[in-house]
């Protein structure tokens, strides 16, 4: 039996998208605002499963894999701060309504299938900078990425060595057919 492990749903930017977001972020936040998430591992939470056995794992595979709907535009044009959890934002003013979907979808699978699911409802994010322990000044409106959204993937998430590792197990492309 293997162990369980971390896992999530999640979106991926575009290569090109993440390096733009931490220019602009490093352009215009201060310094020393907090901890800030590095290119590579800017990503949008779509469902957060916690810890799951290997078995769960593949049953949540199978669920998400018969997910049939079209791929969408998701524009970033808003940020914000969380003082509760000390994170600072990347959002969307518009969510598009296939993000809520296939949010959704995966978070009534997850529930169906025990996996803890938060109370909150879904406030799609990608976290900019972590640890932002004071009120930090957000970036006036004018800035956005258009994203063309084309499939989603199933994560790990591993804390070793002092850093969280993310690997991506399996990815599925969204289309209706
Ligand atoms: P850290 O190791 O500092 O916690 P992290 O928060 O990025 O880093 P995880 O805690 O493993 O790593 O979380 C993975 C993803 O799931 C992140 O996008 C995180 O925001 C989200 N997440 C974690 N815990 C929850 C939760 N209880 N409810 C909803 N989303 C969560
Ligand atoms: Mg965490």
């Amino acid at each position: 039996m293997s162990e369980p492990k971390r896992l999530f749903f999640a979106l991926e930017l575009p290569d090109d998208v993440q390096q733009q977001i931490i220019h602009w972020r490093a352009a215009n936040f201060p310094a020393d605002s907090g901890r800030p998430i590095a290119a590579a591992n800017l990503h949008l939470t779509l469902a957060f499963l916690g810890e799951v056995s290997t078995e769960k794992q593949r049953a949540l595979a199978a669920m998400a894999g018969r997910i049939r709907q079209p791929g969408f535009a998701l524009e970033l044009n808003d940020a914000g701060q969380w003082l509760r959890s000390q994170v600072v934002w990347l959002g969307t003013r518009q969510p598009p309504r296939g993000l809520l979907q296939l949010a959704n979808m995966l978070r009534a699978q997850a529930a169906r299938s025990g996996c803890y699911q938060s109370p909150l409802p879904f406030h799609p994010h990608i976290t900019l900078m972590r640890n932002t322990a004071h009120a930090v000044p957000i970036p006036a409106p004018g800035f956005s990425w258009k994203v063309p959204v084309t499939e989603f993937g199933l994560y790990s998430s591993e804390f070793s060595r002092g850093r969280t590792r993310y690997t991506r197990l399996e990815r599925w492309t969204l289309n209706d057919k």
